[in-house]
Formats: C-alpha cells, sequence, structure tokens
C-alpha cells in the first residue's frame, strides 16, 4: 500500500462536498486544464491570460492565489474564519492548509469546507462567469 500524502486529510474528511474535494484533488496534482497546462501538453491559444485580471498568463496559482480577484475572495473567506494573514502562492497556501487544518474539530472542517467551496466556486466562475450570481443566492 502507498504512503498516504501529506494532504490527505484536505481531500477526504468526513462531511466533505464530492464536486468541491475533486476539484481540490484535481489542483493539487496540477490536472487542471488551466490555459499554461493546456499549452505545456501542446494546445495553441492566442491568449493564454488570466479571465480574470486579463495581465498574467493562467496558471494554478495565480488562478487560486496570486489573482487580485481571488486573492481578495479567499482574504475575506479567511477574514469570516477569523483569520488575518497574508495569501500566500498555491504552495504556501497548500502547505498552511495541510498543516493546519488537521484535526477532526469542527474547525477544522469548517476551513476545509472553506477551501474546497473556495476553489470549486472560483473554478466554476472561470469557467462560466456566474460568482454573482451565486453570492445573490
Ligand atoms: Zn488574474
Amino acid at each position: 500500500m502507498a504512503p498516504k500524502v501529506v494532504w490527505h486529510h484536505l481531500v477526504w474528511f468526513p462531511g466533505r462536498i464530492p464536486k468541491h474535494n475533486i476539484i481540490l484533488w484535481m489542483t493539487i496534482l496540477d490536472r487542471l486544464p488551466t490555459w499554461v497546462r493546456l499549452l505545456r501538453m501542446g494546445i495553441i491559444m492566442e491568449n493564454v491570460k488570466c479571465l480574470f485580471c486579463d495581465m498574467v498568463p493562467e496558471t494554478r496559482s495565480h488562478s487560486f492565489f496570486e489573482c487580485d480577484y481571488a486573492k481578495n475572495i479567499w482574504k475575506a473567506i479567511l477574514l469570516l474564519c477569523g483569520v488575518n494573514r497574508r495569501v500566500s502562492h498555491w504552495d504556501g497556501e497548500l502547505a498552511w492548509a495541510t498543516h493546519c487544518f488537521k484535526g477532526k474539530s469542527l474547525i477544522a472542517r469548517v476551513f476545509k469546507l472553506a477551501l474546497t467551496s473556495y476553489l470549486y466556486v472560483i473554478w466554476r466562475e472561470r469557467n462560466t462567469g456566474c460568482l454573482e450570481e451565486w453570492l445573490d443566492r
């Protein structure tokens, strides 16, 4: 049996939302089809810039934690959870979440749900552009 990866508890936990967690899992494995990843796969595109800011090539790290559009949403979610910290890049946020969201406590679950839901909604917004509509519900 293969050893568990350090982020196992972020993806597999009681109360998880499967469609949210699959996005986290794919993001951790860097399998989401970002523009830069598609370009690396040999797919030719005219524009690989982020759909939110149209300034920087779209990568996993940029889309979720470096782009001001997404980063401000993540900061707001963290503040709602009582956390005031500087948002890092993908590797930094994953390392922080892996370290801090351990255990089976309610707050650990809330943080994991916040992270997985955040990633899901940002990826969906990237693909459909309907975040405003979702937030109004
Ligand atoms: Zn951007």
